[in-house]
């Protein structure tokens, strides 16, 4: 291979907030030579692809941002997505970070250059050679479509929820949405009352409780300024959020607060659904907490209406017409939503592009073979020099800021040592990922998913191994962990 030098110390792949938090991280410690590569036109990552109607934040926007920006121009407690890409905006312009952005351009590769200490980051326009690579690709990233029979020869409008076309006006129209999730949740109140006819095709119901979604006028926003008032604002919701799911999840044997959120549930059911039959079919048969719940004000109250019929008889086929279900039934539609979510824990989709290290291991290979694992979620034995902020074991569950902010501080630890020591190569040792994974198997039967009832959920937080890469944890915890974590357990090589 040619010794051509590195274009760029850092490279960092995606431009949503993990991109942009790392990238400020890393210029705060002097580590300014980065390269953002973003597939998109702009930033913003989830919040610039998902623009359904109704796409919305499901926790306080308090939590939803950085510690060190905290906006005091929420408009709402909790903000819509076209607020969040805004942040995002606010956030790149800012920081002076829109110049080191290369928009437009996907990663199609990237290979660990054993001889040189080197990441060769392939893209679509042209290779690009940094010393280190930072994954930011995200988890919710890769859209999934279902897995039934003739849902490409459908012959009306096809939309998936993560990839909204807003040239398509429902107004009128006879509506078919597969998929409860988290995103149906949001688009499905929002839409029913504008078509003709919406029929939901459910296939595992969701945990939905209400949301403390209330406008912010302006002496509300002003309050915020007052001091002292952001910071009891933010610890407020901090503990909220923990309590709704690290605590509430990741403690369930300790703290068995699922149970008394699935009779808050129950009760909010009877009390939004008139018909009981519905009522029914809308009522989860896992515990709260095996899958993502939902947080609306109007969903399921929106089963009450005459123009919205939900259906849970599987699927069988979709035909150019409609959806044909098991029953023999036939759904005439002219559009199809499809509410099926992304590829998550696959090997093959986090990261979003194949990523090769030392010695031409590839990363999905390492994960299929040894199941998914990563140091402290973040770094790989045999991946010199690559870190990926969302790795298996890193989240708790609560809000992705805390996340990105904890791993951005590990990696910002590690490239500081390098630089001090003067070393280009910086790897995990196997020893110290053995250890972390053993102590992740160790903790997790705390965990809310090995209930017998989480085998119902249909959840994407279960891998093909069966594993939830979860990090047992709170977010104190993994907050400190990475601002405590031995830097022993690397190796910092100047070869
Ligand atoms: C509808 C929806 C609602 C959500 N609500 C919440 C919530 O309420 N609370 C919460 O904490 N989290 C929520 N999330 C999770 C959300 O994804 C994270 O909060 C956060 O935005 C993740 O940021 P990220 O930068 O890691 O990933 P993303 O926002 O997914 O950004 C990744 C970026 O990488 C780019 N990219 C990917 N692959 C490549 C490639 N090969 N080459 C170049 N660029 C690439 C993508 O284009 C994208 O811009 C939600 C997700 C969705 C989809």
């Amino acid at each position: 291979m040619s010794s051509r030098p590195p274009d760029h110390h850092t490279i960092i792949v995606g431009a949503g907030f993990t991109g942009i938090g790392t990238a400020i991280l890393l210029d705060r410690a002097g580590l300014a030579d980065h390269l953002i590569i973003e597939a998109g036109a702009e930033p913003g990552g989830t919040w610039y692809w998902n623009t359904y109607p109704g796409v919305a934040v499901d926790i306080p926007s308090f939590s939803y941002q950085f510690s060190f920006e905290q906006s005091t121009r929420w408009s709402r407690t909790y903000a819509k997505g076209a607020e969040l890409k805004a942040y995002a905006e606010h956030c790149v312009d800012k920081y002076r970070l829109r110049d080191r952005i290369r928009f437009d351009t996907a990663v199609t590769g990237a290979e660990y250059d054993d001889e040189q200490a080197l990441w060769r980051v392939h893209t679509d326009t042209g290779t690009v050679i940094a010393r280190f690579l930072v994954n930011g690709s995200g988890v919710l990233t890769v859209p999934k479509p279902p897995d039934i029979p003739g849902v490409d020869e459908f012959a009306g409008v096809t939309l998936h929820t993560a990839r909204w076309d807003h040239d398509v006006d429902l107004t009128g129209k006879r509506v078919a949405i597969i998929g409860t999730g988290a995103s149906a949740v949001q688009v499905i109140p929002e839409i029913a009352a504008k078509v003709q006819q919406l029929t939901v095709f459910q296939r595992t119901p969701i945990w939905c409780f209400p949301k403390f979604d209330l406008p912010l006028p302006a002496p509300a926003r002003w309050a915020m300024r007052v001091p002292g008032a952001k910071m009891l604002q933010r610890l407020a919701s901090q503990a909220y959020v923990e309590l709704t799911f690290p605590l509430s999840a990741q403690y369930y044997t300790v703290f068995p607060l699922a149970d008394r959120a699935a009779e808050l549930g129950r009760a909010y059911l009877r009390r939004e659904v008139h018909d009981p039959v519905i009522r029914d079919k809308l009522t989860p048969q896992y515990a709260v907490g095996c899958k993502r719940p939902g947080f609306h004000n109007s969903y399921l109250s929106t089963y009450n209406r005459d123009n919205v019929a939900l259906v849970t008889e599987p699927i069988e086929r979709v035909t150019p017409t409609g959806v044909c279900t098991a029953d023999g039934e036939r759904h005439e539609v002219d559009v199809l939503i499809l509410a099926t979510g992304f590829k998550v824990m696959d090997v093959d989709s986090v990261p979003t592009f194949p990523v090769t290290g030392a010695g031409g291991q590839s990363l999905g290979e390492f994960w299929s073979t040894h199941r998914l694992q990563a140091y402290e979620g973040v770094s790989i034995p045999g991946f010199p020099n690559f870190f990926t902020v969302m790795g298996p074991y890193g989240y708790v569950g609560s809000s992705y800021f805390a996340l990105i902010e904890a791993q951005g501080h590990h990696v910002v630890r590690c490239l500081q040592r390098a630089e001090q020591l003067g070393a280009h190569r910086v790897e995990v040792s196997a020893q110290a990922n053995d250890r972390y994974f053993a102590e992740m198997m160790r903790k997790r039967h705390r965990q809310v998913f090995w209930q017998d009832s989480c085998a119902q959920a249909n959840s994407y937080y279960f891998d093909q191994n069966g594993d939830v890469p979860l990090r047992p944890a709170t977010t104190v915890e993994a907050y400190w962990r990475s601002r405590r974590f031995d830097l022993a357990d690397y190796r910092f090589s100047a070869e």
